[in-house]
């Protein structure tokens, strides 16, 4: 029995680690997959052909070859599934349906009440997948998955919102709901985590192992990837937003003073735009924006239409995400440090001081070894990140229940 489960267990190692390697190469000769996995070739050709049969892998022509026998390549067959990743923003839902290289097959943006209870959510996510499904014509059983982002200490091994302050939700056990109304397999992650997983998939972050990502907007997020793997833990790894970077300073959304994310927020850039703004107009439209309590990422992009250059406005903004960035190149000294969200709209005013900033104050001589970088992703990547997972989780990695099977 033991034996058996053994053998079984060996063949769907084999099995994932030759199907990683196709997914991860692009396309790869069955000699190729041989050399980098160390299994012979007779294991691969045996694994591929079964592949084949599933309809997972698909022959896609050769290599050049320097004579002999062209090898043929093989690659995974993109649409033998499809993934529905969903992130939960202030306001809105983002959806998508991609196939399994990332692409998107269809998506959709939702406008919802700033706060949406998680019952709402279920039946978002439910109504959606169903209405997406009918208009691409795809059976049940083409879906490999569903991935869900959302802001907050996410726990995703258990699939729980343990804290979202933007949300307001406390340990909900978003993963359990959404299965059991949809009946498909749910994953659950942080969104930043789901945005720098994107950029280590189709980003230029896949040209490192060791590095951080820190998104500036309404808030202040962050990700790292150590080794090539992210760091998520039980949740609540990376939140660069809520270190401390002022004594005493602005009060923040989790209770604390002086956060980044306090500090570099949208808030208290709108804020400071106000104090050294030098026209009534903008010191109107401020004073309309508090009393409407309307969007400050509007504010700014419109004083700044206003008044051209606010070079005092920006001082405190770039300075402090230089100190951040100092801070995060100290601890961490990664190979890649990439700049995303939505105040990138306004990086002519701030980040090249941000980054002299660090740059000048960083210890020893670490921060000559980073390269700095911004996003070009957008939008997609806090969701793509999160198809990405159930990709690797439902098709690479092997699962613990079949690994527990061997070890008793
Ligand atoms: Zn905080």
């Amino acid at each position: 029995m033991k034996k058996k489960a053994s053998k079984e267990l060996m063949k769907d190692i084999n099995f994932r680690v030759i199907l990683r390697k196709i997914f991860e190469n692009g396309e790869i000769s069955r000699a190729s997959l041989a050399k980098t996995t160390g299994l012979s070739a007779a294991t691969v050709s045996k694994i591929v052909s079964e592949q084949m049969d599933a309809g997972i892998v698909s022959e896609v022509g050769s290599e050049i070859s320097t004579g002999g026998r062209k090898p043929i390549l093989l690659s995974i067959n993109p649409s033998f599934k499809i993934v529905f990743g969903v992130k939960i923003g202030l306001g809105y839902i983002n959806l998508v349906i991609t196939d399994l290289n990332g692409k998107l097959l269809l998506s959709g943006i939702e406008q919802t009440e700033p706060q949406i209870r998680p019952e709402k959510v279920v039946e978002l996510v439910a109504g959606s997948l169903d209405r997406m499904r009918r208009s691409l014509a795809m059976p049940a059983d083409r879906l490999l998955g569903i991935g869900l982002a959302v802001s907050g200490v996410v726990d995703p091994v258990a699939g729980i919102v343990r804290n979202s302050f933007l949300l307001e939700w406390e340990d909900v056990p978003i993963r359990q709901l959404i299965e059991q109304r949809v009946g498909a397999k749910t994953y659950v992650m942080n969104d930043v985590d789901s945005f720098s997983l994107a950029q280590m998939w189709k980003g230029k972050a896949r040209n490192y192992r060791n590095a951080v990502f820190i998104t500036l907007g309404s808030g202040v997020g962050g990700a790292i990837f150590l080794e090539g793997n992210l760091y998520s833990s039980r949740g609540g790894t990376g939140e660069i937003g809520h270190m401390t970077v002022v004594k005493d300073g602005r009060k923040c959304t989790c209770g604390s003073r002086g956060c980044l994310e306090a500090e570099a927020s949208f808030e208290a850039l709108a804020n400071d735009i106000w104090k050294f703004s030098k026209t009534r107009e903008v010191q109107r439209l401020y004073e309309e924006m508090k009393r409407t309590e309307s969007s400050e990422l509007e504010f700014i992009r419109e004083a700044l239409r206003i008044e051209g250059s606010m070079d005092e406005a920006f001082r405190n903004y770039s300075e402090i995400i230089g100190i951040a960035l100092k801070n995060v190149v100290n601890i961490f000294a990664p190979e890649y440090i990439l700049i995303g969200g939505e105040a990138l709209e306004f990086k002519d005013h701030y980040l090249k001081e941000s980054i002299e900033i660090c740059k000048v104050n960083s210890f020893g001589r670490i921060v000559q070894g980073v390269t700095f970088d911004i996003d070009e992703m957008g939008e997609l990547a806090w969701v793509l990140g999160a198809v990405y997972r159930v990709i690797e989780d439902t098709l690479f990695t092997v699962s613990t229940s079949l690994t527990g099977e061997v070890l008793e």
